[in-house]
């Protein structure tokens, strides 16, 4: 049997080489405010949106408005995982931003185009990747294929930096307010990805107390002892950076064990026959078993390449691992645990997850038509069912494509389904 032997050095990739940019085809627009009107007004450039766009443009619907907090093609996203100082995607080369079945330059021939600018482990992934095995994609390479994938389909023409703050729907419009900003739009995709998932009420009262922070917040220079509170990797880039800086970790999990994995959902959820489990396409799927799918699916894990500096770390007693270990409180000096014991340090980071944002705040409930936490979708089109102007991809899309529908790879599937909706739609209005 063949033994599958992750290489830790794939951790260090390098970030923020220098990459060759592509002539820009179009002048970009310098107005601060986006125009007020479009045929279709996308909410959110990161990768979900950016592949959205990038297939609008391919079914030749240009008259496209791109709205993003950041203002930069997968802006956030970049933001919160040099934060993390992440270096390479948990995704292998065949998940990316690009668009399904269009002859755009994919993400592993994109690497390949760059060749000489890679590490002999990152060519090695690449290798890996043409023998179909599971390989890791480095930050820089996603990052610049980012742009180039903006750049080709006319992304940064189109992006206006803005917070969209609600969706006026009517039967055949849709206004898409933000702070001094309304746009009259035929349809709206939201691509609004998910925030970070707050810390239980009980753990502490009144304000957030000093020496804790979430983790998309920068850790204070200095500290020595950091106790870590979550089982995914985020948490474990959190253990990571703080080893390397010489510091000593606790780690706290709730489960029994940490869990190492490859990806972060089972393999056929990227497939056909997985996402058949969730929207009904051999029969229809009750929700509750669908949510228990969900419960069960979305457990949090870490990247195999972990594990070797992380034993050291345990054997040598720089890091703690508190396994099994609910958390009753937290304050600035450390965490108490749900049997009374306190595990101390100079700062507390809380790395729980996140939470997909579907629309709430935005449209009003009724049209959301929330349901443990999802939305109403249409699950041909993925359309709001009371608003179907509006389109959702990305997270919010978890309980009709499985939950990778929250990773690149679902954002590709996602995108394939709004925006031949889209494009029909436009069409059928042309013709009235
Ligand atoms: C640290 C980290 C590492 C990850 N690594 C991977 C990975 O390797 N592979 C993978 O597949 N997935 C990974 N994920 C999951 C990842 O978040 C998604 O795949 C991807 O970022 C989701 O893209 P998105 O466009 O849906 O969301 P985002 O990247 O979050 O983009 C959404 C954008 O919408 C903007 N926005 C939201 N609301 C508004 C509003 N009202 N007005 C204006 N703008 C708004 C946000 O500010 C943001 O810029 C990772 C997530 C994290 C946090």
């Amino acid at each position: 049997m063949t033994r599958f032997v992750p290489h830790p050095r794939l951790l260090d990739s390098p970030r923020h080489r220098y990459w060759p940019a592509y002539p820009t085809p179009v002048t970009r627009n310098r107005q601060e405010l986006p125009p007020n009107s479009a045929e279709v007004v996308i909410v959110g450039a990161g990768p979900a949106g950016l592949a959205v766009a990038a297939a609008l443009w391919h079914v030749g619907v240009r008259d496209v408005v791109l709205v993003d907090r950041d203002g930069r093609p997968a802006g956030r996203f970049l933001e919160r995982i040099d934060l993390l100082d992440q270096r390479v995607l948990r995704s292998p080369y065949e998940h990316h931003p690009g668009v399904e079945g269009y002859r755009d330059c994919e993400l592993r021939d994109f690497a390949r185009m760059h060749w000489g600018l890679l590490t002999p482990v990152e060519r090695n992934e690449i290798r890996m990747s043409q023998a179909g095995h599971r390989s890791v994609v480095p930050v820089d390479v996603f990052a610049a294929y980012c742009q180039h994938t903006a750049e080709l389909h006319e992304v940064p023409h189109r992006l206006w930096r803005g917070v969209v703050r609600a969706l006026d729907v009517t039967e055949d419009r849709v206004t898409v307010r933000g702070d001094g900003f309304a746009i009259e739009a035929g349809q709206v995709v939201l691509c609004q990805g998910e925030e970070r998932r707050a810390a239980p009420a009980e753990w502490w009262s009144g304000a957030r107390p000093a020496g804790v922070g979430y983790w998309d917040e920068p850790v204070p220079d200095g500290v020595e002892a950091q106790v870590v509170v979550g089982a995914g990797l985020t948490a474990a880039h959190l253990v990571r950076n703080a080893l390397a800086a010489g510091g000593r970790v606790a780690w706290v999990l709730r489960a029994e064990s940490e869990r190492y994995q490859c990806s972060d959902v089972n393999a056929s959820f990227f497939r056909a026959e997985g996402r058949a489990r969730f929207d009904g396409r051999s029969g229809p799927v009750p929700w509750a078993d669908r949510l228990a799918l969900m419960a069960r699916e979305r457990r949090a894990s870490v990247m195999f390449e972990f594990r070797p500096s992380f034993e050291a770390a345990e054997g040598d007693g720089r890091l703690t691992v508190h396994r099994g270990a609910g958390v009753r409180s937290v304050s600035g000096g450390g965490v108490e645990l749900a049997g009374g014991r306190r595990v101390g340090g100079d700062h507390v980071s809380l790395a729980l997850g996140t939470v997909p944002s579907i629309g709430t705040g935005l449209l009003p409930d009724e049209l959301v038509g929330a349901r443990d936490g999802w939305p109403d979708l249409d699950e041909r089109t993925l359309a709001y069912r009371r608003a179907p102007g509006v389109f959702a991809a990305g997270a919010a899309a978890c309980m009709v494509l499985g939950p990778a529908a929250r990773n690149l790879d679902g954002h590709r599937v996602a995108t394939a389904r709004v925006a031949q909706t889209v494009a029909a739609r436009i069409r059928r209005v042309a013709h009235v």
